[in-house]
């Protein structure tokens, strides 16, 4: 199921506005490997693992993936998230963050969001949303598992017209485009002004 046509066009307006970064000058530092917090999407994992394996391996030779994967990823993870109402998958995952840590000594998080995702639809999330959110997860990771030294990056992978891509995602540059995003695909997020944003 590729993207829809509308979202199309918040990608390619997230391209240019420099939000949505080709990986190339964007990849991780992970000397010691990647805590990869993922959706499980069985049509879309095996693209978005082995992508992410030959950037690691492009910087140390030995990739090492600690994955968890809950449907929806990163999409669990800001306090915003429409997910956590019932069950707080928000704070499984910063748990299993935290202990990931201790127990393998990876200090370096790459949170992914994906779409077309069935778990961002089953919540009426656009494309923008799915953006936004992933940057509020970067954050919250950041600001709640405090421990020094830890990065946290966040990516998209994207199933579109021209195939899959994975793309790294600028949370400075989001904030910049979420301020003043084209008038005619301001996200559900920001026109109901939630804390999706
Ligand atoms: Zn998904």
């Amino acid at each position: 199921m590729p993207l829809k046509k509308e979202d199309g066009h918040v990608l390619q307006s997230l391209r240019k506005r420099d939000v949505l970064r080709d990986i190339e000058g964007n990849r991780l530092a992970a000397d010691n490997g990647v805590i990869l917090v993922t959706c499980g999407d069985g049509d879309q994992f095996a693209d978005l693992f082995q992508h992410k394996a030959g950037m690691v391996a492009g910087t140390t030779g030995k990739p090492r993936f600690h994955t968890l994967s809950l449907n929806g990823g990163a999409l669990l993870i800001p306090k915003g998230s429409p997910f956590n109402q019932d069950i707080p998958y928000d704070q499984v995952l910063l748990e299993n963050i935290r202990e990931a840590v201790r127990l393998k000594d990876i200090f370096t998080v790459a949170v992914y969001v994906h779409a077309p995702c069935g778990k961002a639809k089953s919540a009426s999330l656009d494309f923008a949303d799915v953006i936004g959110l992933a940057v509020d997860a970067k954050r919250r990771i950041r600001d709640e598992v405090r421990v020094s030294g830890l990065k946290v990056a966040a990516f998209c992978h994207v199933d579109w017209e021209d195939g899959k891509r994975t793309y790294h995602i600028s949370a400075e540059a989001w904030d910049q485009w979420s301020q003043s995003p084209p008038v005619s695909m301001l996200p559900s997020s920001i026109r109901s002004n939630s804390s999706v944003s």
